[in-house]
């Protein structure tokens, strides 16, 4: 079958939902992705900050390998050991209490929402307990996900969703203050905006907003699915930035390329919130999952994977200033550790697809940013080769 075959073959058969790039991918090793015409690509987008070990690591396959061998699902109406000690090195980095595994980001949201809405209804004896979200938020595409998620195109076609959600303005404590009512249960935010155009929260801001949750007994949920899982030197991000969440949810590189997330929280919510009967998942925080929850953590430690992106940082950020210097079309320069963004003067979709020419990929954020999300694992040459590429693509932005 030719490439324009099988690209037309998914086409065909897929509910159309993605505007894919036109590149099939057989393999990854590293930093690097290989195409069915054998080209290789140097990989900053990791997919979508989900690969943060690489691709490959012999150590992670060696677990899922075995598991796969010994058991990879009984359902929650057990007990497994990788399910134990997934959650207990999870808790420790996390200096949270409880976790619940999920199969997504989205499903962690849905049971972060419904958590908060739950230790309202304990604490009043009332349900309807609201929420205020920010703007350009991203939390997720199912229905409790995407009543939280600040992109009216997004949640339009399909209201009504859930109600009780306010939105507030990003990095505006005012704006978040104005909102607080008494029915108020929980403020969700991204502890550094993903999908909106890489914002990372101000430090004020974080901390107002803590103290504001404190004062009035309001939950403070902080989303880390993009951004945690050590992408910013610490296990997450609201550690780099000091402020403690008393829900959080994680996903994407929480297994390293295997589905799974999950929510977590401290005893508080835990004791006054879900219960027997509250929540369920069939699949989620099985044994072959957790035992990828497990490994990566471990890998983490044994391979120093934060002290590493700590170094690399600022080697990854003079790079970007650079280039950002050297284009006036390159209006901004964002992020926070390994997640970075470059914003455009307009849409930046030509660079994007002629880096994949050169054998670069990068991936857009917002309508005017390039995301860059590379494997916690590269060098200084990965930067260096990154440079030269995205310079070369650079001479395609039309604006
Ligand atoms: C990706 C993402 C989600 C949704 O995760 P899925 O696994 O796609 O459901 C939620 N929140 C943030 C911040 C994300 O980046």
């Amino acid at each position: 079958m030719t490439k324009e075959e099988r690209i037309e073959q998914t086409e065909k058969a897929l509910v159309h939902t993605y505007v894919r790039f036109p590149r099939i991918f057989e393999r990854g090793q590293g930093v690097r992705l290989y195409d069915t015409e054998g080209k290789e690509y140097l990989d900053f987008a990791s997919g979508i900050g989900v690969m943060g070990l690489g691709y490959g690591n012999e150590k992670l396959n060696e677990v899922l390998k075995n598991q796969v061998t010994l058991l990879t699902h009984v359902s929650n109406l057990f007990y497994t050991v990788p399910c134990a000690e997934a959650a207990e090195k999870v808790l420790k980095n996390s200096g949270m209490d409880r976790v619940f595994f999920t199969n997504s980001g989205a499903e962690a949201v849905e049971g972060a929402l419904k958590a908060a809405r739950k230790y309202y209804y304990t604490k009043t004896g009332e349900a309807g307990g609201e929420i205020i979200a920010m703007e350009e938020s991203f939390h997720g595409r199912t229905m409790g996900a995407l009543s939280v998620t600040g992109k009216e195109a997004y949640r339009k076609p399909f209201e009504p969703l859930i109600g009780g959600v306010h939105f507030a303005k990003y990095n505006d404590l005012d704006s978040v203050k104005a909102l607080v009512n008494e029915k108020t249960c929980a403020i969700i935010l991204e502890t550094v905006q993903g999908e909106g155009g890489i914002f990372p929260a101000e430090k004020d801001f974080l901390k107002g907003i803590r103290e504001l949750c404190d004062e009035k007994d309001i939950l403070l949920i902080l989303d880390e699915i993009q951004c945690g899982m050590g992408r910013t030197g610490d296990m997450f991000a609201w550690q780099t930035l000091g402020v403690r969440p008393d829900i959080m949810t994680v996903a994407k590189a929480l297994g390293c390329g295997v589905p799974v997330g999950a929510f977590l929280m401290t005893e508080n919510v835990a004791q006054k919130s879900l219960a027997p009967g509250d929540h369920g998942t069939t699949y989620g925080g099985n044994p072959f999952v957790t035992s990828a929850v497990a490994a990566v953590q471990d890998i983490y430690e044994e391979e120093g994977i934060l002290d590493h992106v700590k170094e690399i940082t600022p080697v990854l950020t003079e790079t970007l200033d650079k280039i950002k210097d050297k284009f006036d079309f390159i209006t901004a320069h964002r992020g926070l550790g390994l997640i970075r963004g470059l914003e455009f003067a307009s849409s930046p979709s030509s660079v994007v697809s002629a880096a994949h020419e050169e054998g670069l990929i990068v991936i857009s954020a917002g309508h005017n940013v390039i995301r860059f999300l590379p494997p916690l694992i590269i060098t200084k040459e990965d930067v260096k080769e990154m440079e030269e590429k995205l310079t070369r693509a650079l001479a395609s932005y039309t604006s």
